[in-house]
């Protein structure tokens, strides 16, 4: 029995132990293990970093779990990893798009050729996705999201940084929504800044 027929048996076992969710995650990580993140099974920061800087004209929109702190302190930390799980797989379902975990609960997704407008509506979307999420008995789940848009790969540590404002902007401003850089600095210092 070769490698790849023995994990795919292993991974129909899992399916038949934990349901469809579960094996398509068992299948990916066992597939791409130097492309997926452990845990949650999307893309890893290697994967994000190697892709934001081939592209040109994309939107990016960063997610952090709110208050996930609080949760791993008041249920644990299994908890807090199926609550990372979770939202991890909604993200995936909910944006059509690859999703990258980028940090302990901080996602980020890369629209290619779509423009900030459009993105805003994803993340949206992406917020609302989570909020109906029912991961914990009684404990809401949410996420905030910043968005920022880059013309060129020249662009892509500045858009970064712009959704990681926009993204500190809609946790100061109560969090489980979305900021857009444009919309809080202005285009003129996004243009400035990217100079
Ligand atoms: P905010 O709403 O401002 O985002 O606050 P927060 O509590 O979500 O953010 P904070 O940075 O204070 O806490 C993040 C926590 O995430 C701290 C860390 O222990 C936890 N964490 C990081 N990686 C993992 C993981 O893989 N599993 C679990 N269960 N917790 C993790
Ligand atoms: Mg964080
Ligand atoms: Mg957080």
């Amino acid at each position: 029995m070769t490698g790849s027929t023995k994990r795919f048996l292993r991974a129909m076992l899992v399916a038949m132990k934990n349901g469809a969710q579960s094996f398509r995650d068992y299948y990916e990580r066992e597939h791409d293990p130097l492309e997926r993140d452990a845990l949650t099974a999307v893309y890893n920061r290697p994967m994000f970093e190697r892709r934001r800087k081939k592209l040109y004209s994309y939107s990016l929109i960063l997610l952090d779990i709110d208050n996930f702190k609080g949760i791993n302190d008041a249920y644990g930390h299994d908890v807090g990893d199926e609550v990372l799980r979770g939202v991890a797989a909604a993200l995936r379902t909910s944006s059509g798009d690859r999703v990258y975990r980028i940090g302990g609960e901080e996602f980020a997704i890369i629209l290619a050729g779509c423009g900030a407008d459009d993105a805003v509506k994803v993340a949206e979307r992406l917020c609302a996705t989570v909020r109906s999420l029912k991961i914990i008995e009684g404990q809401p789940v949410t996420v905030s999201a910043g968005v920022a848009w880059a013309g060129d790969p020249t662009e892509h540590e500045v858009a970064y940084k712009h959704a990681d404002k926009a993204l500190y902007r809609a946790k100061s401003t109560g969090k489980d929504r979305v900021a857009r850089f444009a919309d809080v600095f202005g285009e003129n210092e996004r243009l400035r800044r990217a100079a």
